[in-house]
């Protein structure tokens, strides 16, 4: 009698045992449940800022097109010719082409900084 006691005993120890891991199973699945979860949020809020970030700087270019289109019909529409460009028509001219080469230098230098930055905090 004393013996079968103390088999069942072991028996619910081993049974509790077995719940409680399963109990720990549960909860870790839930867990990660919820981590998926957290991070599909956090895409789906990175997407969003992506692409407001794309609308932004499509928007930025079609501008920045229209301005550069806008002086160009300035020059074209001027007396002046190509050989011969009056001050203003030069001025401009000076504007566009800063705009298209002086600046990519000083881009490129920005976005060496930033990666090599990153790579610092790697
Ligand atoms: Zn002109």
């Amino acid at each position: 009698m004393k013996k079968l006691t103390k088999l069942r005993t072991k028996l619910n120890l081993q049974e509790n045992r077995l719940r409680e891991n399963f109990e720990m199973l549960d909860q870790i699945r839930a867990d990660a449940v919820n981590d998926i979860e957290s991070l599909t949020e956090d895409f789906q809020h990175m997407t969003l800022v992506a692409e407001s970030i794309r609308r932004n700087y499509r928007a930025l270019l079609a501008q920045n097109q229209l301005l550069k289109d806008t002086l160009l019909s300035i020059v074209d529409e001027c007396e002046c010719w190509p050989q011969n460009r009056c001050d203003r028509c030069q001025q401009i001219l000076k504007i566009i082409a800063s705009d298209n080469s002086e600046q990519k230098p000083d881009a490129a230098q920005k976005y060496r900084g930033i990666l090599s930055q990153l790579r610092n905090l790697g």
